[in-house]
């Protein structure tokens, strides 16, 4: 099965990928958790990749497109591949398809965990984080057991400033400018697959899985 996976930030989308890799054995692949393996390891790519990653900005299409290119041609692929984080612009989506066909393969769905942008918002924006351990809380979800203080060793737990509600605002905007145009994208091609996201991460699973079962008969 040969899946992309979208959602925007905060949407559970690094969960499901989890749950849809384990269940379809299939490689699950990141092209930001591929960009920071580089930079830690040092490497040429890791190189190029840093100063656009480090400005939130997105690393150049050539490079891009190139590394994936190169992991969907690894023997892994042959099952399938669930793509997260790319395409992240419509020429990427375009690239994609040549790639694909150049290999004799084509997409079978992609698959959007659709959350609302106000529930986004109180999602991220709950984050609590304990400065000293490292674990995270969240206000409503995740609560600590006494307020404001980390469940382990007690220090006063900290929001973090990309969770604070203006930087989130922004963030969950330029993600949603991003993501509109390729939605309709493979919307307008029949690929696209929406589930509601704003469930119990069992029950978005089940859909998701639902979903394909359905579409796959
Ligand atoms: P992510 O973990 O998906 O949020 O990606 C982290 C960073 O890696 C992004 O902010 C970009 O700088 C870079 N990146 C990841 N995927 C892509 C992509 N498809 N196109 C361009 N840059 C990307």
């Amino acid at each position: 099965m040969n899946l992309i996976l979208m959602g925007l930030p905060g949407a559970g989308k690094g969960t499901q990928a989890e749950k849809i890799v384990e269940k379809y054995q299939i490689p699950h692949i990141s092209t930001g958790d591929m960009f920071r393996l580089a930079i830690k390891e040092g490497t040429e790519l890791g190189n190029k990749a840093k100063a656009f990653m480090d400005q939130g900005e997105l690393v150049p299409d050539e490079v891009t497109i190139g590394i994936v290119k190169e992991r969907l041609s690894m023997d892994d692929c042959q099952k399938g591949f669930l793509l997260d984080g790319f395409p992240r612009t419509v020429a990427q989506a375009e690239a994609l398809e040549n790639l694909l066909t150049d290999i004799n393969e084509s997409l079978d769905y992609v698959i959007h965990v659709n959350v609302p942008s106000d529930q986004l918002i109180e999602r991220l924006t709950g984050r609590r984080i304990c400065p000293t351990c490292g674990t995270a809380y969240h206000l409503l979800f995740n609560p600590p057991k006494e307020a404001g203080k980390c469940d382990k060793d007690g220090a006063e737990l900290i929001q973090r400033k990309d969770d604070k509600p203006d930087t989130v605002e922004k963030r969950l905007e330029v993600n949603l400018e991003q993501t509109k145009p390729m939605l309709d994208f493979y919307n307008d091609k029949g690929y696209l697959i929406s589930v509601d996201g704003d469930q119990d991460i069992n029950q978005v699973f089940e859909d998701i899985d639902t979903k394909l079962g359905e579409l796959s008969k």
